[in-house]
């Protein structure tokens, strides 16, 4: 699995931050971006998931 933030629909509500701060670095602005961009290690998909369901924009892409 990989993941991205699109930048186009971001909001900076810094949701995924707060649910998955190991997968979202987020800016002064709140504005997020993907901390890593290789497929991802096991233990991380379900915080993955869960930070993409929750976010508000449907910004979170994730590529299995
Ligand atoms: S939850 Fe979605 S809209 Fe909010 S900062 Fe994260 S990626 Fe951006």
């Amino acid at each position: 699995m990989k993941i991205y933030v699109d930048q186009t629909r971001c909001q900076g509500h810094s949701r995924c931050y707060m649910l998955a701060p190991d997968l979202f670095e987020i800016d002064d602005y709140g504005q997020s971006t993907e901390k890593i961009n290789v497929h991802l290690p096991s233990e991380l998909e379900e915080d993955a998931r869960l930070a993409a369901e929750n976010c508000p924009e449907f910004a979170i892409v994730i590529i299995e």
